[in-house]
């Protein structure tokens, strides 16, 4: 074990174990965990509160379930609290999260008034005697009109936006815009989401932990196990394209459908779109049984709706994966990307948001553009690799090296530190 890592708190809430925090160490050069020593030693026993609006499902609860034990692990007193709500708030706050995203949808007025009641409900959640709250995307935003003005002075808040920040509609821009420059902070994950507001702004780069169930080595033998479970078998004689992601209009599962068909007339292969529920996402379902519908018959499709907490076996499918597509037509990053990725993986993404930021084209993966008229160059892609394994090898192994260096969980944690302390030191 390193000397840094005995450093750390290895206990508490969250099991964080010695060897644990080593195996981390090993993973990133002595500098980064030597200023999250000497960062978690100048914030120690500072009270954080996380905030959102899903426990399970998404990439927001994916990073939060790692960073919290860590953080912990540095000392700081850090909880996270999930708001409840009833669907009419979901409806509404996803319509948001679409207008926000520049897909013209019906506005729903009568949801504002669940929006509104929900925060109001919810400001019980909120620790009084925080330093600093951290408030995820625009469900529980609201939060912060709530906040008795004596307790406002006391705490920083940070609002953390983990969707892709579209200008298309000025009216609900707006909207967000009046509610978010009553915070200190703004985070976005890339730099080209930040907007002209008049609150400070900073980008964090999301990031995946390399010890989690989703992302740590699996044996052969239990991705053979797991996919053959799911009815995916010769994956030798018909190599398997994998889709992650939850069943959202922006995820771009009909151009993976329509790249893999045009494929497939050409040599065998399989596809399989894999997404889950996440409690704060009504489209979900319905989204799923469109795609069902569609692909009922369709040889090589595998279409599968797993529980959120699935992570053991999207790590086997990613790691079955020949190749990882994520043809998004809008995406904040697309944790998804780097999870392939991380697997040695090359993975082919659409040229949008936060994907950009994680696949370098040609060299550890490849940008298509995004929608209807990147699905030509996808298909071409995926033949290439299927033609090129061992291209297709060399550019999954530089993705790894990609996410080690940029995309890990230690970088996300010290990004967040060095905010927090700024902000503290004004
Ligand atoms: N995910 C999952 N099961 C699914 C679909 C997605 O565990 O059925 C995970 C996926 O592996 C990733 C996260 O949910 O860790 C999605 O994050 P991303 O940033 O790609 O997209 P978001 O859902 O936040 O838009």
């Amino acid at each position: 074990m390193s000397d840094t890592a005995v450093c750390l708190r290895a206990d508490g809430e969250g099991a964080f174990t010695a060897e644990r925090l080593a195996a981390y160490a090993a993973l990133v050069e002595r500098e980064e965990m030597d200023e999250l020593l000497s960062l978690g030693h100048f914030l120690r026993g500072l009270r954080v509160q996380q905030i959102n609006s899903a426990r399970r499902g998404g990439g927001v609860a994916e990073m939060l379930q790692s960073l919290i034990p860590f953080e912990r692990a540095l000392g700081l007193d850090v909880s996270w609290d999930v708001i409840g709500a009833e669907p009419a708030f979901f409806i509404y706050t996803k319509t948001l999260h679409n207008f926000l995203q520049g897909r013209p949808c019906v506005p729903d007025l009568a949801g504002t008034k669940a929006y509104w009641d929900t925060n109001r409900q919810n400001y019980a959640l909120v620790r009084e005697d925080a330093d600093v709250i951290i408030v995820h995307d625009p469900q529980p935003a609201g939060l912060i009109k709530f906040v008795p003005e004596e307790v406002r002075r006391r705490q920083k808040w940070i609002w953390r936006c983990h969707i892709h920040l579209s200008r298309e509609h000025q009216f609900v821009l707006d909207f967000v815009r009046s509610l978010i420059e009553e915070y200190d902070l703004v985070i976005f994950s890339a730099g080209k989401f930040l907007p002209r507001w008049k609150v400070a702004s900073a980008v964090i780069l999301p990031y995946i932990d390399p010890l989690s169930d989703k992302n740590r080595d699996l044996p052969a033998e239990q991705v053979r196990e797991i996919c053959s479970r799911h009815g995916l078998v010769d994956l030798e004689a018909k190599p398997l394209i994998v889709l992650v992601s939850r069943f959202d209009p922006f995820k771009g599962h009909q151009y993976a459908l329509e790249a893999f068909r045009m494929v497939r007339e050409q040599m065998p292969c399989q596809l399989l779109m894999v997404g889950g529920t996440a409690s704060d996402d009504p489209e979900n379902e319905a989204i799923f049984a469109g795609l069902k519908e569609q692909v009922h018959g369709m040889p090589d499709v595998h279409l599968l709706n797993l529980p959120a907490d699935s992570h053991t076996e999207i790590n086997a499918f990613q790691r079955a994966a020949r190749i990882v597509l994520q043809p998004s037509i809008k995406e904040g990053f697309g944790l998804t990307v780097s999870e392939g990725m991380w697997k040695e993986k090359p993975v082919i993404g659409g040229d949008v948001g936060g994907i950009p930021s994680q696949i370098t084209d040609g060299y550890n993966g490849f940008l298509v553009p995004p929608g209807k008229k990147g699905v030509e160059e996808m298909a071409d892609r995926i033949e290439y690799l299927l033609k090129n394994p061992h291209f297709a090898r060399e550019m999954g192994k530089r993705g790894k090296e990609a996410v080690k260096e940029r995309f890990l969980l230690t970088r996300g944690v010290l990004d967040e530190l060095r905010l927090i302390k700024g902000l503290l030191e004004g």
